[in-house]
Order: C-alpha cells, then structure tokens, then sequence
C-alpha cells in the first residue's frame, strides 16, 4: 500500500484558540459593521483571511533568531540571507526590505517612470499600485483561459507570449520599465506559470532588451507545480526547479511573508551590479541601509532558514495537498469553487452559492459573513466591495467574479480544521435558500474601502 502523505512535522507549541458560540458571533459580527476585517482575532475561531504572514516558523527558525546579529552595518545575518539568497534563487545581489510592497516600491523607484508600459501576467494589487502611482501602466498578458473558471490548465497562470510580444513590438524598448511575472499569480487565483513559459518570457526579454523580473511570493508552490505538472521535471529537485525558473529573470521582487514562512519581511534579488547600486540608494532612503533595509538581523536569519524549509518537496506536497482537500471536500458537498484549486487557497463562486442576492447587495460579502456566523470562519471577499468604485463615475463596479477567498496559512492548522472548514460552508449551503438579503454601504472610504467600510443587513 502506498502510504499516505502527511505533515513532515509535529506540533511542539500550541495557541488556544476559542470556539465562540452563535449569539456572541451574531452580535461581534454586528458591532463589526459587517465587515470581517474589524473583528478582533480572538472573535475568530478558524482564521483563513490571509496566507501572508501568518505562518508557523519551526524550531530552527526561532532558535536562529536568538543568534541574530543586529549590527548595522555587515551584520552576519546579512551576510546569512546573502548566502541563502544565492543558494536558492541564483541571484548573487540582494537588498532587504521590511515586506514585499517595499521591495516593489525600491525596484520601481528605479525602473518605472512615468508614461511606461509594464506588461506580464496579472499583477497583484500592490504591484498594480506602485505601477500606477508612478503614473505608469500595467499590462495585463494573461493567457485567455485563465478567465475561464472551471476550464482545466496546468498552468492557468501563464503569459500569452502572442500578446506580450505585441506590446514588446508595438513601443521602444524604454518605454518598456520590465517584464514582470507573478509566480503563483496570485491575483488569478494561486494559479502556477510552466516553466516553459518563464523560458519564452526570458527569450523576449532579451530579444527585446527588456528587464524581465519574477514578483515571487509562491515561488516555491509554484515550483511544486512544475515539478507535478510539467513533463520532464518529475525526476527533478524542488531547488533545482527554483534555480532554472530564476534563470531567466533578471531580478525578483520577494514577500517572504508567503513561501519563506515567515511573519514579516521581503527582499529585492539581482544578476545585475549596475541595477542594485541604483536601487541601493532608494533603499536607504524607504528602509533603512543596505545591510539591514527595514529588517532587524533576528529576523534575516529566520528569512534564511525560511527559504530552505519552504523549498523542501515534502513541506510543500502536505501544503499543497492539504489545499486541495478542502478544495475537495467542499466540492463533495457540492459548493460552487473554481478550479483548478490553487497552491494558497480555494475561492467559493458566491454568485452560484447565493443566486437569489442580487450584485448590489454584495452577495460574497453576504456568503464571508454567513462562514463567520455559522463557524467563527474567517474568509474574505473578492468581489464588489473589493472592486470599488469607478474612479471617473464614482459607479459601482460588478467584477464578473464574486468570490469568498480562503487561504490557507503555512502549517498552522490540521487536516481536521479543514473538515471542520468543509463543514461549516456545508451547513451554509444546507440552508442557502433561507438567505435572501445581502448587505448594503452604511460609510465607505473613498479608495480601497473593503478595509473599512460599515455596512448593514438589508
Ligand atoms: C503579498 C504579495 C505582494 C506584496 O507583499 P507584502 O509583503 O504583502 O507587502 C506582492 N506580490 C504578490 C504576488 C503577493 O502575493
């Protein structure tokens, strides 16, 4: 018999957490205004807002932070990640930063400008922004498939190289700022990129003379899918996958608040000398000189350790499996979810969920709130609220897709919250005829209001 996979761990310390009971989740969900940000942690019993950041660091990573050297300048835990940093990525300069959005920020103070086109696959949201804010404009490359939410592709992530060449073709190279590619794309829902399209991106960068960068939070998930998905890589190494993907890139973006495991951190990755020495000076002035850049030493040496455990093929599969058992477990009730599942997270279809809660009365914020309600469940809406309003109009915009976004942090919780997850979205299900009124806008902040905004039951 084959045995099953398992977790390549076991729990040396544990959090209690609090199983409330409906009445307090009814009147918390409440005072929170109906939004699932507000609520204090400790009012959630299951909390799957985020993969980023709230994973669980292992006994190595703790214990390297107790020899962290804090030093200024040269600290030995700069000097540690460096080393890391090259094992893993191949990449021989880097610069610290206190978080991805960070690394992004350092990196486009240096590539983009104003008027600039910065094609790839679909860019994460902070990436988007630091592209706008520049004045700059964001292409979105994506293969065509990709929208199609229950079409099945091993690689839904990936660039179409027709249409980047196009916008490679059709402007001078310098109003190119780079390529960038998002691995897993994350925006289009944890979904990998083949390693064959990272090659033909790497080919017309070149040809192109473009910059070609990895935005790389889920490099190493995305790795076990290549290693999984991709013919001729099963008999190859998690690392050995990793080398090649950055191969062909020139530089990395990193928040190692996902694939590194660990609570706060990022890192900017470079071939080239020319291109860190300019990023170098953005660096001291947002965070912090160039040893160190808004990371205290404990925390470069936790980063290190981090890089080789999230890279280990067994660390990986048990992640990337326990995903797909919920994925798989929710599908057995029959819920509504795209597929394929991605590495980080399983995203519930609120419209076919809840089909008698019209757009406007935000039927997955309506479906989020009914997860915490019947299960302290915390998920987060990908949908109207989260979509916003139409700069020019002020018009609610209404994304063909209305998702609730359950993301599984790294190796916090067991198989068993996981049927306990599947359990509560089943009784949901059970009596989702019985729900027919969402939620309306109470107060919302001009920009970005899915954080803050109140809202009421209709
Ligand atoms: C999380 C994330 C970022 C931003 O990183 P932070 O550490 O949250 O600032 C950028 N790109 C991708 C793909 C991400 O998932």
């Amino acid at each position: 018999m084959i045995l099953p996979f398992t977790e390549p761990f076991k729990i040396k310390m544990v959090e209690n957490i609090y199983k409330s009971t409906r009445e307090q989740r009814e009147s918390w969900i409440k005072e929170a205004s109906y939004n699932l940000f507000n609520l204090k942690s400790e009012q959630v019993f299951i909390d799957l807002l985020t993969d980023s950041g709230t994973g669980a660091m292992s006994d190595k990573q703790w214990s390297s932070m107790m020899v962290g050297d804090e030093s200024y300048a040269g600290a030995s835990s700069y000097y540690k990640l460096k080393d890391a940093i090259n094992d893993i990525t191949g990449f021989n300069y880097y610069l610290p930063t206190h978080q991805g959005r960070a690394a992004e920020n350092v990196l486009f103070s240096v590539l983009v400008k104003e008027g600039d086109l910065v094609p790839g696959n679909s860019h994460f949201d902070t990436t988007k922004g630091h592209i706008e804010f520049r004045k700059a404009q964001a292409v979105d490359c994506t293969i065509d498939i990709a929208y199609d939410i229950t079409a099945w592709h091993p690689f839904k992530g990936n660039v179409d190289i027709t249409k980047l060449e196009n916008v490679l073709k059709n402007n001078p190279a310098d109003k190119i700022s780079c390529i960038i590619v998002t691995i897993t794309n994350n925006t289009g829902g944890g979904q990998p990129v083949s390693m064959e399209n990272l090659r033909e991106v790497g080919k017309l960068s070149k040809r192109y003379g473009v910059k070609f960068i990895i935005d790389s939070a889920r490099f190493a998930e995305n790795a076990y899918f290549i290693k999984t998905r991709e013919e001729g890589y099963a008999e190859k190494d998690i690392r050995e996958i990793v080398r090649e993907m950055f191969s062909y890139a020139d530089g990395m973006t990193m928040s190692s608040k996902k694939d590194a495991i660990v609570n706060m951190g990022g890192f900017i990755g470079f071939r080239d000398e020319e291109l860190f020495r300019q990023a170098s000076t953005f660096n001291i002035i947002y965070e912090g000189f160039i040893t160190y850049g808004g990371m205290s030493g404990r925390d470069m040496n936790a980063l290190a350790q981090g890089l080789y455990e999230g890279t280990e093929f067994d660390y990986l599969e048990s992640r990337i499996n326990q995903v797909a058992c919920l994925g798989k477990k929710l599908k057995d009730y029959g819920i509504p979810i795209l597929e394929p599942f991605g590495g980080h997270a399983i995203f519930i279809d609120a419209k076919k969920f809840l089909q008698e809660i019209p757009k406007e009365e935000f039927p997955a914020q309506t479906l989020a709130i009914e997860l915490y309600i019947e299960g302290g469940l915390r998920g987060v809406e990908i949908g109207a609220l989260m979509a916003d309003r139409d700069p020019e109009t002020r018009e609610n915009r209404y994304p063909e897709l209305e998702m609730v976004r359950l993301a599984i942090p790294r190796r916090v919780y067991t198989n068993n919250h996981m049927d306990y997850v599947a359990a509560v979205a089943g009784n949901v299900f059970e009596r989702r005829n019985n729900i027919k009124r969402g939620v309306s806008i109470k107060w919302e902040a001009p920009l970005m209001r899915h954080f803050t905004v109140k809202l009421e039951r209709k």
